[in-house]
């Protein structure tokens, strides 16, 4: 049978060229898991995604009730899920003041991590009965979260302190909107948040690899720059972004080329570890990449989980 793959945010970017690159072998489902209904089926039709391969399902992961929704709706349909793809994020970096997802916390994390979490959370127990034979949850990182590379050092750097923000409910009133308890900045709010994305697919791996067989990873599919990530930032800065990585950083990649990294990671067979962040040289040959001290603590990954648990109802 074909697999069933749900991508977070497929309407754009790196979730949608993800979609064109499974569904184009034939042996994927491909589920576009989107805010914008409309949007989605337009970006579909658009990259030539043929109908049978792919539905459109409503899924806003700044709101636990649409999570819990699309879980449900998702189950109603009677597919197996064999992988989990975390790809959707927002990125605010001019914003001066915090915004909040529909359960009062910042946005950022809130959709990026808080959203992701609940929804691997709850859609791990159909994927431990999916009968696929290499099942995989993979959780989209990034670059900029790793301090222990030049992009990553760019400041705001990503910094979870002691989590007090988080711990405090992340809701700019009685806690800080930031994670480490700081002033708002929606730079690092992002970075942070991709923080969280990197220690949730270690402490998936730690809990549930060896229990299920499922391959959690992560991955750095390089500098997109041309996505609508960067849709709030600056014109000035859109216009030099992606001249500034093709030339001057050479870490440029193209929506098609990133498409296919985390294809790769979805489907290839050579890519079946676990607890792994997948980076790519430029060969675009894959290879297993090292993460800051703060994405790869231990400690730091239980306690963004069970802070997370009780955020999101869990617990
Ligand atoms: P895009 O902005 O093109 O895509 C982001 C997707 O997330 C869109 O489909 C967007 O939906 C969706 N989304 C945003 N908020 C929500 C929400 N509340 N509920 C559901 N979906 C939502 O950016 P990219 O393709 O660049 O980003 C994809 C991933 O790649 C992210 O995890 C990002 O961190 C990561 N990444 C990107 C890099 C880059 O250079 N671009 C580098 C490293 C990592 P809509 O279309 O409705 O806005």
């Amino acid at each position: 049978r074909k697999g069933t793959v749900i991508i977070t945010g497929a309407s754009s970017g790196l979730g949608l060229a993800t979609a064109k690159s499974l569904a184009e072998t034939g042996k994927w489902h491909v589920i576009m898991a989107c805010r914008d209904f409309l949007k989605a089926e337009r970006a579909a039709k658009s990259s030539g995604i043929a109908k049978e391969n792919y539905t459109v399902m409503h899924l806003d992961l700044s709101s636990f009730d649409s999570v819990r929704h699309f879980v449900g709706n998702f189950r109603q349909s009677g597919q197996p899920l064999d992988v989990l793809v975390c790809n959707a994020a927002v990125y605010l970096p001019t914003a001066k003041e915090p915004m909040f997802t529909a359960d009062g916390f910042e946005l950022s994390v809130g959709t990026n991590h808080l959203g992701h979490f609940l929804l691997a959370r709850l859609l791990l127990d159909d994927m431990k009965k999916s009968d696929y034979p290499s099942k995989r949850l993979i959780i989209v990182g990034s670059i900029t979260g790793n301090t222990n590379t030049l992009a990553g050092n760019v400041p705001p750097k990503a910094n979870l302190g002691d989590m007090r923000g988080l711990a405090g409910g992340l809701n700019g009133l009685n806690s800080s909107a930031m994670i480490d308890g700081g002033h708002f900045d929606g730079a690092k709010a992002y970075k942070d948040s991709k923080v969280c994305n990197m220690l949730m697919m270690q402490e998936f791996h730690r809990r549930f690899h060896e229990e299920t067989g499922i391959t959690f990873a992560s991955l750095y599919p390089g500098c997109i720059a041309t996505t609508g990530l960067f849709r709030e930032h600056i014109p000035l800065f859109r216009l030099l972004f992606p001249p500034f990585q093709k030339y001057i950083t050479k870490g440029y990649v193209s929506e098609d080329e990133s498409g296919k990294r985390l294809a790769q990671v979805v489907s290839d067979p050579s890519l079946t570890k676990s607890g792994v962040y997948w980076s790519w040289n430029h060969n675009s040959a894959s290879f297993e990449n090292q993460l800051s001290e703060e994405a790869s603590d231990v400690s730091k990954a239980q306690k963004v989980w069970e802070i997370s648990e009780k955020l999101v109802g869990l617990a």
